[in-house]
């Protein structure tokens, strides 16, 4: 009885050990998640009923995964850079935190009805591609020639299979383009009007360039285009380089991971220029044994450093918790090489990170038995 307690109370979290009065021991399914209230209930039937103890019970959590514990998750980042309290108006400031709420509590609610964590992303991300504040489908930005081109990318944690588009220009939610290349192709990428005459053959929305036209997007592109140099597109310090790439990570009922990323890139970008956001490995990873990620950032980087996959290595091989691995990459690693950005990662306990090197990161998040919240600026 001694041993059984103090092995489940140490394992909580990462041991999966049960050891039984008889000194028989199994190692049960590692997606088994023990809260605090899991951890007291089986503590009390061990009291009550101590000769359950000889009963093999491994078995039983090893099928069901023990999954009715995990806590539903949704995490969210709107873009990384120059953000920061003397930049945003207060009606702006409101705008943004109105529509991460909504896009949060949108995918919490797919959550919450057992709907599944590619489910909660698509439903979120479509929000977030909808607004023109933040840098992907209506709202993104423009390229050197005057066009909006955007990539998008989804990825399943359970079964490692995964979607994306690149440049594309007239699909209104690239994301479901990139979960349509995942479910309805044999392929991981498509791209340009190859990717565009797919999403019309499976149905999606396809909408005149035109409708991704935003004001304050035209206007950043000609700032740029009036500097000196051109415009140069590597200088993240300057306001109108500032990202609203976005990226939605969900944890479902079931335990499973997902991520997305959807982008419109960076302003200025030329000669049909991708980005990281599409990129399986660079801009989105899941995987149920690590954890799910998304990046934003300035993306030659985040391609070079393999960051959503890197961190997901940190955690699976490195034994790192996300935060850690996170804080690796980006306060250590990326800015080692000039780059700069965010990531927010999710693993399958509900473990979370939200990691910027920037000077601010939309980003926001929703948790079972946790509550929510949203923020822009440094903590
Ligand atoms: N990572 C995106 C890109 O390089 C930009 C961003 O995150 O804002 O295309």
């Amino acid at each position: 009885m001694f041993i059984y307690i103090k092995v489940i109370l140490v394992s909580r979290k990462f041991v999966n050990l049960f050891i039984d009065k008889k000194m028989n021991f199994s190692i049960i399914h590692k997606r088994l998640y023990f809260n605090k209230k899991a951890c007291s209930l089986l503590i009390g039937i061990c009291i009550i009923f101590p000769n359950l103890l000889s009963v093999p019970i491994a078995p039983v959590f090893a099928q069901t995964g023990s999954t009715d514990t995990v806590p539903i998750t949704i995490v969210i980042h709107g873009g990384a850079g120059t953000i920061n309290r003397e930049n945003m108006s207060r009606e702006m400031e409101k705008a943004y935190r109105t529509t991460l709420q909504q896009a949060v509590n949108f995918g919490y609610g797919i959550l919450e009805r057992g709907g599944t964590s590619l489910e909660a992303v698509v439903g979120s991300i479509k929000i977030l591609e909808d607004s023109p504040l933040f840098n992907a489908g209506k709202g993104a930005v423009f390229t050197h020639d005057g066009k909006n081109e955007l990539d998008a990318s989804i990825m399943d944690g359970k079964s490692l299979a995964a979607g994306a588009v690149a440049g594309v220009g007239t699909i209104k939610n690239p994301i479901e383009a990139a979960y349509a290349v995942m479910t309805q192709s044999p392929h991981v990428m498509l791209s340009g009007s190859g990717a565009e005459q797919f999403a019309k053959e499976k149905g999606l929305e396809i909408v005149d360039p035109s409708y991704f036209f935003t004001e304050r997007r035209y206007k950043s592109l000609q700032r740029l285009l009036n500097q000196k140099d051109g415009g140069s597109f590597n200088n993240l310090l300057n306001p109108d380089q500032k990202h609203g790439t976005v990226g939605v990570l969900a944890l479902d009922r079931e335990g499973n991971l997902a991520a997305g990323t959807s982008t419109g890139g960076m302003t200025n970008k030329k000669y049909g220029r991708i980005g990281d956001s599409p990129i399986i490995g660079a801009g989105t990873y899941a995987d149920n044994l690590s954890c799910a990620v998304s990046s934003t950032g300035h993306g030659e980087f985040f391609i070079r450093k393999v960051v959503a996959y890197d961190i997901s290595a940190k955690v699976r091989y490195g034994g790192m918790a996300v935060q850690e691995a996170c804080e690796k990459v980006i306060y250590e690693e990326l800015p080692a090489l000039g780059g700069s950005g965010g990531v927010i990662a999710l693993d399958q306990y509900g473990n979370y990170s939200m990691v910027f090197n920037t000077e601010g990161m939309y980003r926001a998040f929703r948790q079972e038995g946790k509550g929510s919240g949203i923020y822009i600026y440094k903590q």
